[in-house]
């Protein structure tokens, strides 16, 4: 159920109605917007509450129940799209963030190399694995917490920040200490212990859409996260989906980000690397991404991807993410957005 305050509605108006919500042993979560106060009730079978009972008090212009199964991620709760500042990248503003960086860290000079490429194409973000899901487990599977250092001596130096993967509970209080932003990986998408426990950090999260998920259920993903935050703090991110076809390693699904930014107010990127598998790919649809409204993207690069420890198929050399960049400003420029 979402409660919408009328535009004037007084700050009395909006405790009489959290205090309902309380007393009836809800949850009241509030969006407050530029023009008016939404406040979401959540807890188990709240269809059970008839609505007249909020509709009553002063100051509430609206009650909806929603038949979404997700209600924090979805624009009924938050009409104006949300920004997330991490340091002095906004995502999901104006700016297109472009991130970076090798699928695995692997050593000093491979990641302080990488850095400097980012910096200088105008990335934002260094990205770079230290826990990796591998599907073999004789994979290489990453440096850990000596990759995470790593990661975040480059990112430092080139005045970058850190998004890296976290795979585990036990593992969020290690990864926050290194990184601004944490990855939920595809394959974690639906760990729900981990969706509710990485708010322990109180860190922005970039959620990967699960290769066989529906765009119901990445919300419904990014709702486990957003409940347990004072702030709306989920980046969505496309990286493909399984499909019948077998020329790429994933069909990017480039219809989800028209798709999330209309039922969601989150920001939306886009991995394009995971989903071509085969760096032929990488650079058409990281500038499909931009053309289609995405708020950013996620993309691996290595300075030898003939030698990277993990997917160096799909892996852009320096000299063509150098390229990429310079072709992304320009469309980026063409959708009114700034890189
Ligand atoms: C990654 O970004 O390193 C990764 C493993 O991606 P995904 O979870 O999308 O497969
Ligand atoms: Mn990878």
């Amino acid at each position: 159920m979402i409660i919408t305050m009328d535009k004037t509605a007084s700050q009395n108006e909006i405790s009489a109605v959290i205090e309902k919500i309380n007393e009836l042993g809800f949850e009241p979560h509030l969006s407050q917007g530029k023009v008016r106060t939404i406040i979401g009730v959540m807890g188990v079978n709240t269809g059970k509450v008839k609505t007249e009972i909020f509709e009553a008090i002063p100051g509430v212009e609206k009650v909806s129940r929603l038949e979404k199964p997700y209600k924090l991620a979805s624009r009924d709760f938050k009409s104006d799209n949300t920004t997330i500042r991490v340091g002095e990248v906004e995502v999901g503003s104006k700016d297109f963030v472009l991130m970076a960086g090798p699928c695995s860290v692997e050593g000093e000079h491979q990641i302080l190399s990488c850095a400097e490429v980012v910096r200088v194409a105008g990335g934002r973000v260094l990205r770079g694995g230290a826990f990796k899901p591998r599907t073999s487990p004789y994979s290489f599977r990453g440096l850990k917490e000596k990759g995470l250092q790593l990661l975040r001596k480059a990112a430092d130096q080139f005045s970058l920040l850190v998004v890296t993967e976290v795979m585990s509970v036990g593992s969020i209080k290690l990864v926050a200490e290194y990184a601004d932003i944490l990855q939920i990986g595809a394959r974690n998408m639906q760990n729900y212990d981990l969706l509710e426990a990485v708010n322990s950090c109180k860190k922005p999260v970039l959620l990967k859409r699960g290769p066989s998920a529906e765009i119901e259920e990445w919300l419904c993903a990014a709702d486990y996260i957003l409940n347990g935050s004072e702030f709306p703090n989920v980046i969505l991110c496309e990286r493909g989906i399984k499909t019948f076809e077998r020329a790429t390693r994933y069909t990017l699904d480039i219809a989800a980000v028209p798709v999330a930014k209309r039922l969601s107010h989150l920001p939306v990127i886009v991995d394009p690397s995971h989903a071509a598998g085969d760096f032929h790919y990488v650079p058409a649809l990281a500038k499909a991404a931009v053309a289609a409204g995405a708020d950013g993207i996620i993309v691996e690069i290595h300075p030898d991807p003939t030698r990277a420890f993990s997917d160096g198929a799909q892996s852009l050399t320096f000299s063509d993410f150098a390229r990429l960049a310079k072709e992304l400003k320009l469309i980026a420029s063409a959708v009114g957005r700034s890189m």
